[in-house]
């Protein structure tokens, strides 16, 4: 299992920390915050492979809110499979 820290996105193997021990984030009261919130947050991650898999949860669930961070998403990244990705949940 791997985790991630949600502000600094440093990765950890095999440990799940409750405070990051990189940047000192709250990890445990993130991870009671709103799924969706975590979604969108998760839409900042450098990781263009994390990006897909978020924009495709997005998309399952019809998540409005996430439309102008898609927009931004697309108009933004230099990928452009990724853009095209953000554009077609925007379509929905
Ligand atoms: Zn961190």
């Amino acid at each position: 299992m791997r985790y991630y820290c949600p502000s600094c996105w440093k990765d950890y193997w095999d440990k799940d920390f409750e405070i990051c021990p990189g940047c000192g984030y709250n990890i445990k009261a993130h991870n009671d915050k709103d799924y969706v919130d975590k979604l969108l947050n998760a839409l900042n991650h450098r990781a263009g492979e994390v990006k897909h898999w978020v924009i495709m949860i997005l998309e399952q669930r019809k998540e409005k809110r996430a439309i102008p961070y898609l927009e931004k998403l697309a108009e933004d990244t230099d990928d452009p499979s990724l853009a095209k990705a953000a554009k077609g949940n925007c379509k929905n």
